[in-house]
Parts: C-alpha cells; structure tokens; sequence
C-alpha cells in the first residue's frame, strides 16, 4: 500500500533526487527506449530519425515523425533537452 502524502511528511527538496537520478543519466542512452508521447510506438533511441544539421539535434520518431527530443547547447556550457515528446523512457541500469 502506498503511504498517503500526509504519511510521508513534508516533502525533500530536488537534490534528494540526486543520487537516482545520477544513476539514470550515466546510462549509454542509445540503447535506451522512447515511447512516443503522439503516437505510443516504443523503439530504441538509436532507431530514432536524427536531424543535426541545425542549432541543436532533433529527434524524431521513426513511426510518425513526430519530434521526441531537442537538446541545444551553448557555447557556455549549457545544454536544455526538451523530452516533451517522449512519454516514457526506459534505461537499462547496471545491476
Ligand atoms: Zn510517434
């Protein structure tokens, strides 16, 4: 059974996250999976369409074309990664 909100107290700040999520963005993401927020179809990332011909990369899923993900970065070390179009993504993680 999962603990109401009022069971679990007052909730932590982001960097309580940290360590999860480390483990999560140090994965090889090509092999990781998308599930297309437009059209629900799941692949590998690296079976996604590419565009990196333009200020940021783009990808676009191979069933509708509809764009997963956008990552730009700046020349000051900055990168924003828009994931709008992907409804779930699956990572494998080392046991
Ligand atoms: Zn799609």
């Amino acid at each position: 059974m999962t603990p109401t909100s009022e069971e679990q107290g007052p909730p932590f700040d982001g960097n309580a996250s940290a360590g999860d999520l480390s483990d999560v963005f140090a994965v090889d993401v090509t092999v990781a999976r998308t599930t297309c927020a437009g059209c629900g179809d799941t692949r590998q990332l690296a079976e996604l369409y590419a565009y990196t011909r333009a200020p940021g990369t783009v990808l676009r899923c191979a069933s509708c074309e509809s764009v997963q993900i956008r990552l730009v970065r700046s020349a000051h070390g900055q990168a924003w990664l828009d994931l709008t179009g992907v409804r779930v993504m699956q990572l494998p993680l080392d046991a």
